[in-house]
């Protein structure tokens, strides 16, 4: 492929988190380098990678050397400012691009988009306003969710409304950000599907993985998850149809709740995703060679799964047992080199392998 990155060239990643530091390691194993870009000290993906910046994403002059650095850009941070994107997109590609990226940032533009590609969402209705939460309360009905339209993830800027009175509470608590009010969806499965889309059209799903939260956070994704064959083709469907409709070059995460036959988008990151730490142990690629082969130009994977696998986070201070799990014979463990475990804060991950791979 004539644009393929040469081994020795240099990927830029705008973040410096596990998913940067996951990405950077499978960078290195194609003879890659990385640059990473991160505004706070010493991030997990700086141990690993060729080079780091620390600068704040509205230095211009740190941000110009970081693009004139690397041959391509990408991201494992999504709220990276508009202005920085311009300077980096006029020195050098990013990828993937910046209509999936602002897409991805606004639920209220990802849900809108998702509906206008003729895929299924909660309903909802957007808000700033006691007045309009009270006609969104109305329209969308109850229980439902308010959620913050940008900057919320792990269930952070979320508030479920069961009771229309707790609901102008609620929304004080979001301290005037916009707001978006969604149906709750009673589903029987949360799922997600990994996804990627190479420079030549190429698409390529993982097997969905199934997906239990704790207090918003994800908890462990298994695989195969406990869908009909039926719904796993659509789902791969779902993901191609995005990929296809925003041009997508990279890996995506596609969230989706199934209820019956039925299948609803929650949302979609552009990037790899904590449900995709599976595939390390799970199939014959992993999600971050996936994402760099993507934006580097080579040839996609066909991403089949050798085994059934369960996923666990390691959050705060589960890194406690790590003691204990290293003693597991099939217990693969992936932590993050991240100094201090506070609470909710994700410290690593293990991968069980349950036997080779199964149907259902
Ligand atoms: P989010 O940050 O939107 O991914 O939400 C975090 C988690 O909250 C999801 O993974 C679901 O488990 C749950 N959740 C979010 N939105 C809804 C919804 N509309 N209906 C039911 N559960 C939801």
């Amino acid at each position: 492929m004539t644009d393929a990155l040469r081994p020795g060239q240099t990927i830029g990643i705008l973040g410096g988190g596990q998913l940067g530091r996951m990405l950077a390691m499978a960078a290195a194993r194609l003879g890659l380098k990385v640059h990473i870009y991160e505004p706070g000290a010493n991030p997990p993906a700086g141990e690993v990678a060729y080079s780091v910046t620390t600068a704040p994403y509205d230095d211009a002059a740190a941000l110009t050397a970081f693009a004139d650095s690397v041959d391509v850009v990408t991201y494992e941070f999504e709220n990276v400012p508009a202005a920085a994107l311009d300077l980096i997109e006029a020195r050098v590609p990013i990828r993937p691009n910046r209509q999936a990226l602002a897409t991805s940032q606004d639920r209220l533009a990802e849900k809108t988009f998702l509906n206008d590609i003729g895929l299924a969402t909660a309903p909802y209705a957007s808000l700033n306003t006691e007045a309009e939460l009270a006609q969104a309360l109305a329209s969308v009905g109850m229980p439902s969710i308010l959620k913050t339209r940008r900057l919320g993830y792990d269930g952070k800027g979320q508030a479920r409304i069961t009771d229309r009175h707790d609901a102008p509470a609620a929304l004080a608590a979001m301290d005037g950000a916009d707001a978006i009010l969604e149906g709750f969806i009673d589903f029987d499965h949360e799922i997600s599907v990994i996804a990627a889309r190479g420079l030549d059209d190429t698409i390529a799903c993982f097997e969905p993985g199934e997906n239990i939260h704790k207090d918003g956070i994800l908890d462990t994704t298994r695989v195969p998850a406990d869908i009909s064959a039926a719904t796993r083709e659509r789902a791969f469907g779902i993901a191609g149809t995005i990929l296809t409709a925003l041009d997508y070059v990279g890996v995506i995460g596609v969230e989706m709740f199934v209820s019956g036959d039925e299948i609803i988008i929650n949302e979609f990151a552009p990037r790899v995703h904590n449900s995709g730490h599976w595939t390390e142990a799970g199939a014959v690629i992993d999600q971050f060679e996936q994402h760099i082969r993507a934006i580097a130009g080579w040839p996609l994977v066909d991403p089949l799964r050798h085994s059934d696998v369960e996923m666990t986070n390691l959050i705060g201070d589960d890194i406690d047992q790590i003691q204990a799990i290293a003693q597991e014979t099939g217990a693969k463990i992936h932590l993050y080199g991240k100094a201090e475990a506070r609470p909710g804060r994700k410290m690593g991950h293990v991968t069980r392998i349950l036997g080779p791979a199964t149907d259902r």
